[in-house]
């Protein structure tokens, strides 16, 4: 802790500036990747050249829908934060079913632990999520309760 910067910042596992730049994609905009040869969904996006599923090569990129429903809800509520993380638990963490069907776990702000019924629609939002190693914050996605 320091004047600059108040609140506790974990060093075991700060994300590095550069593996943030890398994945910036994924957290902004859900950047994943399909297969055009058999249609599989991947997200993250694959590293690799080849997909898993059907041995293709032409992996596109692929931007799955910023809304869902939840399948399933649990409270993350072990007393520490996660590792590399600065937010105190309780946190409500979820798995989302996307409008075209794939499934990310996720956290949905502002419910502080409270489960999420199944079915419930939630949308996507960009909030921070924790520290880099130089000290700024890295934000990425996660889950809002939809209208
Ligand atoms: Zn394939």
């Amino acid at each position: 802790m320091s004047n600059e910067f108040p609140e506790m910042i974990p060093r075991t596992e700060c994300h590095s500036t550069r593996r943030t730049y890398r994945t910036k994609d994924s957290r902004y905009h859900m950047k994943g990747s399909y297969c055009t040869d058999c249609g599989e969904k991947y997200f993250p996006p694959r590293q690799g050249l080849r997909c898993p599923n059907c041995g293709g090569r032409d992996l596109q990129d692929y931007y799955p829908p910023k809304r869902g429903e939840v399948l399933t809800s649990w409270k993350d509520d072990v007393g520490y934060p996660a590792t590399g993380y600065t937010d105190f638990p309780p946190r409500t963490i979820v798995v989302v079913k996307l409008d075209d069907g794939l499934h990310i776990i996720s956290e949905v702000v502002e419910m502080e632990g409270e489960l999420v019924e199944k079915g419930t629609p939630v949308k996507m939002v960009i909030r921070k999520h924790k520290r880099e190693d130089t000290g700024n914050w890295v934000y990425g996605y996660k889950f809002a309760l939809a209208e």
